[in-house]
């Protein structure tokens, strides 16, 4: 995104070194994520919308999709990769080949509309792992869960009114991108929080709002937008979850994937500036997600 600019590629090398310093590192096991097919990518975006991202992709410099969007000349290969880590966790998973995933990739995706990248974003990671389960595997049922401080406005434009998948969502409100207070379609599962909102809040909505319609939607796959930015110490916004927190809502989503889903899950990396808590906070949902802790 430019130099001096939060989404960084540091962030990537903060959880890795959180990996080594936990221990966690030694017992995972890790895969190249491929790039990402356009057939892959046409389930979730326009293929006028890919070939238009495919033509602007710059050979030098940098070019702006939107005043906070920029592509650089490697850009369109890790949005590609992150897309491709997608497919190729949810490949994994569905073939018992791994228990669960996590996708530690930029850039992320959950603000990534069908036809318009915004916030970062370029192409909707979760949601290319979603329609990837839903049509190469069979699946009729994938919930997706997103606990970044920003409301995944994307994957609502993508998936609201789609029976098939089920988005469960905790974010910032009012705040960027000011969407998200009204559920636009029975399959959306939104839940503001008020500026200084910290455990308490996020205990209380995972209660009685996530919980029960994840239970009555009996998902058969759990695919996260796993963004860090709602912890206290990230200054990009102004909830206040810890590092514990992250284990907590991560315990009971894996509940749920537990009862219905033979404990699949897969859980893409959205946001989370603050390098430090960004690292310990994946770290703890690493754990729970493979059942180390
Ligand atoms: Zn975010």
């Amino acid at each position: 995104m430019g130099a001096h600019h939060p989404e960084q590629p540091a962030r990537l090398s903060a959880i890795q070194d959180q990996l080594i310093a936990s221990g966690l590192d030694s017992v995972l096991t890790r895969f190249e994520a491929p790039l990402a097919t356009d057939e892959q990518l046409a389930r979730v975006h326009p293929q006028d919308y890919v070939r238009a991202i495919r033509d602007i992709a710059p050979s030098a410099g940098t070019v702006h999709l939107d005043p906070d969007t920029a592509m650089n000349p490697h850009s369109l290969q890790a949005a590609l990769r992150a897309a491709g880590a997608a497919v190729l966790a949810v490949d994994l998973v569905m073939q018992d080949k791994v228990k669960s995933a996590f996708c530690a990739v930029r850039p992320p995706g959950h603000h990534a509309c069908r036809a318009r990248p915004m916030g970062f974003c370029i192409f909707n990671n979760v949601a290319v792992a979603a329609r990837h389960a839903l049509h190469a595997h069979g699946l009729e049922r994938v919930a997706i869960i997103d606990f970044d401080v920003h409301h995944g406005n994307g994957t609502e434009d993508i998936f609201e009114g789609d029976d098939h998948v089920l988005m469960a969502s905790i974010f910032q409100h009012p705040f960027y991108p000011y969407s998200g207070t009204d559920n636009p379609a029975p399959n959306m599962v939104n839940v503001p929080l008020a500026a200084g909102a910290g455990g308490k809040e996020l205990r209380s909505a995972v209660t009685s709002a996530w919980l029960p319609a994840l239970e009555d939607f009996r998902p058969e796959l759990v695919v996260f937008s796993a963004g860090f930015d709602a912890h206290t110490e990230d200054d990009m916004a102004m909830l206040r979850f810890t590092d514990a927190d992250y284990a907590w809502v991560t315990e009971q989503v894996k509940a749920v994937a537990d009862r219905h889903a033979k404990g699949r899950m897969v859980s893409m990396l959205e946001g989370g500036y603050a390098l430090g808590a960004l690292g310990r906070s994946a770290v703890q949902h690493i754990k729970v997600l493979g059942g180390l802790n």
